[in-house]
């Protein structure tokens, strides 16, 4: 896929990001305006998946974009409604009730092309409201598989010395285009010059870690314990919310994301993974499911075919993998 794509969907998540970071910075007034606490989330996810259809429209003409929101429930609620327009019109000024709820619904796609847009506008829902890690995760799905990705992680720090339990002022963005790397940028400026990053294999005996969700109903905690004590590891997880944990092992800050399924029956959804999985394996892990079988986005709106997530660099993945098959962990 072209160049052309990457430009527009870096700008998409860069413009929606910011609207994001508003938000949360008003988190409190949002709250005591829509009289819920759970609103500030839901204004965030309307307005990112406003602005980045506007955006992709904008630059790329029509588009096909299969998202995570849909504007019914917003045109019922009026204070909602105005909340959403007015974090919109932060960098879309020109944005009316009508504009905004027409791009939301662009969103509406199905997956039946041979090449479509996937976006999770909020991923980690419950690490935005505790200020902590969210991503807009934006991809560009061909024929069953993400060839271009763009990765806003807007409160995750570039520099692994500072905490990422503490929203960072900057942000990043992972920007990928399948077959041709992926590199960085700080998430808050859209002329920034991206720098390549590269993960190297892990070395045998250096410690391995592992992050996960901060969730326990998203990713087994016991189990991924139990895949640890296997392997002879004995530091604790990292645990943050989204697909930032794919853009932490791509940059070789942690060594494996683990999604461990929590409950039969559950299917993962194509926008909580497109975007960051290619990111992970332009940098050179690997992505696959707990099985070792490669993420499968041929299926519609859910990875019908696949169970959690194990993404590592080479050698790791394979200890998890073979570790996950030991342990009988995922059988029916
Ligand atoms: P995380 O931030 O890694 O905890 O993942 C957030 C995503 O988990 C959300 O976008 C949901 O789509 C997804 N999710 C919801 N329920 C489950 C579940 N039971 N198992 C796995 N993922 C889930
Ligand atoms: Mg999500």
């Amino acid at each position: 896929m072209s160049a052309q794509y990457l430009t527009a969907a870096r700008n998409a998540v860069t413009q929606a990001s910011l609207v994001c970071r508003v938000v949360q910075k008003n988190l409190e007034q949002v709250k005591a305006v829509t009289k819920d606490d759970k609103s500030p989330v839901t204004v965030a996810d309307f307005a990112a998946q406003a602005v980045v259809a506007h955006i992709l429209t904008e630059q790329l003409g029509e588009v096909i974009l299969v998202g995570e929101e849909e504007s019914k429930s917003l045109r019922e609620d009026e204070t909602l409604l105005a909340a959403t327009l007015a974090a919109v019109q932060e960098v879309w000024p020109e944005a009316d009730e009508t504009s905004m709820l027409t791009a939301i619904d662009v969103g509406r796609g199905d997956t039946h092309h041979n090449g479509y847009w996937t976006l999770d506008p909020v991923d980690g829902t419950k690490g935005f409201l505790r200020n902590q890690q969210y991503a807009v995760a934006l991809a560009y799905i061909e024929r069953g598989e993400p060839t271009v990705a763009a990765l806003g992680c807007p409160n995750l720090p570039m520099d692994f010395g500072s905490s990422m339990d503490t929203p960072d002022p900057k942000g990043c963005i992972y920007l990928s285009l399948r077959g041709d790397g992926v590199s960085e940028a700080p998430a808050n400026d859209p002329k920034a010059h991206p720098r390549g990053i590269k993960r190297l294999d892990h070395p045998k005996g250096e410690p391995i870690r592992v992050c996960a969700s901060v969730e326990s109903g998203h990713s087994n905690v016991d189990d991924t314990d139990r895949i640890l004590a296997h392997i002879g590891e004995s530091s604790r997880p990292i645990r943050l919310d989204s697909q930032a944990k794919y853009a932490v092992v791509a940059r070789g800050q942690a060594d494996a994301y683990l999604r461990l399924p929590t409950k039969k029956g559950y299917v993962e959804r194509i926008w909580d993974h497109a975007a960051g999985a290619l990111v992970a394996v332009e940098a050179g892990c690997f992505v696959t499911d707990i099985h070792g079988n490669p993420l499968d986005f041929s299926h519609g709106r859910g990875l019908e075919k696949n169970k959690g997530v194990v993404c590592a660099p080479p050698r790791v993945h394979g200890l998890l993998i073979r570790a996950i098959r030991d342990l009988g962990i995922g059988k029916a």
